[in-house]
């Protein structure tokens, strides 16, 4: 890793090759900009609901083995299947409980020191098994979240999710009509996620190409994962996608790494995710810092944190230990999710500006703060933390 890309910019300052220790990577403000807010409850919070609901083909007495449902632990090997199998909706009987989960989302992102969020959900997923009505879903969700955002001192936006095995195209198109009254309340683009292997980019051009010319979102396309580099390559040209969500095997073709370079292209990267889907065997396998290396624009994200039961500090801290990623290398990909976030021009660089201070501020020593400049809510959860350090 030279930090050297082919954009031409070298690292600035001399910190780029000094370890960077976990308290200041939590110290680090961060841009998030692919986490599922189906992947980001508390795991206590999706038990109480359980148990409010008297589930009782769940272990509701059984605090560990619940956790062994819906999340990943050290029983699972890594692996897709396992993984989505994690994914469940039986929760939620009132609107409280979605408004509730999203709440509590943000303000754990807050916790990690998260400075600028896209949260993304599948409004279907809350409206599958309790029967509300989408719109009703996705105001319970906005509000929640919204709240924790103005608590915990996040900037945030959202991002619609359609499920490619559960939605056809015209119900795509339905959804985002329905998106677009929400533009106002943060609403800011399209994702499209699920089975890529059986569901390829294709099947959804007629939903995403010229997307933003009709409708003002911009796409994020889940590619590259199960499928290999054409289906990238599909998801920029045919999709007009302007970030793909993994892009992990867009390295297979270096004619697609050379058009997601060319037209600068975010991969919203997910290491500890891509690692318990068994999608990359171990981090020191990961191409991201290939990637890097050849100047496209990848970025590091969480995905589901509560389902891999990690933040993304721990990302930062893979990146740090596999990829000897140093301040400067941090600074840079937060820079790349902000030029690629879905916010006007105007927006992106006033973030750009106070994110950069930001960081700024962090690698001085001073204590970081929130959007308000305020204090942030930067400590981990404790049972978390200390879980992890028994690992
Ligand atoms: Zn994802």
């Amino acid at each position: 890793m030279t930090g050297l890309d082919r954009e031409g910019s070298m690292q600035k300052g001399t910190h780029n090759k000094i370890a960077v220790p976990a308290k200041l990577i939590k110290a680090l403000p961060k841009v998030e900009l692919h986490r599922h807010l189906e992947g980001a409850f508390r795991l206590k919070t999706l038990l109480e609901l359980a148990r409010k609901r008297n589930l009782t083909e769940f272990p509701l007495d059984d605090e560990e083995a619940f956790r062994r449902i819906v999340q990943m632990t050290e029983h699972d090997e890594p692996d897709f299947l396992t993984f989505l199998s994690k994914f469940k909706a039986d929760w939620y009987s009132t609107l409280e409980d979605p408004k509730r989960v999203a709440y509590e989302a943000v303000l754990d992102a807050a916790k990690e020191n998260v400075f600028y969020m896209e949260m993304r959900f599948s409004p279907e997923h809350y409206a599958r098994k309790s029967g509300f009505a989408l719109e009703a879903v996705i105001e319970a969700i906005l509000e929640g979240a919204r709240r924790g955002a103005d608590e915990g001192g996040v900037h945030l936006a959202f991002l619609v999710t359609l499920g490619r095995e559960k939605l056809d195209a015209n119900a795509m198109k339905r959804y985002i009509k329905i998106c677009q009254k929400y533009k106002e309340r943060g609403i800011a683009g399209i994702d499209l996620a699920g089975d890529e292997l059986n569901f390829p980019p294709e099947l959804f051009g007629k939903v995403f190409k010229g997307l933003y010319e009709r409708t003002g979102f911009y796409a994020t396309i889940h590619a590259g994962e199960a499928r290999g580099a054409e289906s990238v390559a599909t998801a920029i040209r045919d999709l007009d996608a302007r970030r793909i969500g993994h892009g992990l095997r867009t390295i297979e073709d270096p004619a697609a790494v050379e058009l997601a370079r060319e037209r600068k292209i975010v991969l919203e990267q997910c290491l500890t995710s891509n690692r318990l889907t068994g999608t990359v065997r171990s981090i020191g396998k990961h191409p991201f810092p290939e990637y890097y290396k050849q100047g496209v624009r990848v970025t590091l994200n969480t995905d589901d944190p509560q389902i891999q039961q990690s933040t993304l500090n721990d990302d930062y801290a893979l990146a740090a230990k596999h990829f000897t990623f140093g301040l400067e290398d941090f600074r840079r990909v937060n820079i790349y999710s902000l030029e690629g976030s879905f916010q006007p021009p105007e927006a992106q660089k006033a973030l750009i500006k106070k994110y950069t201070a930001a960081f700024d501020a962090a690698i001085a020593g001073a204590p970081p703060t929130d959007k308000y400049g305020k204090p942030a809510k930067n400590t981990l959860h404790e049972k978390t933390a200390k879980r992890r350090e028994r690992a």
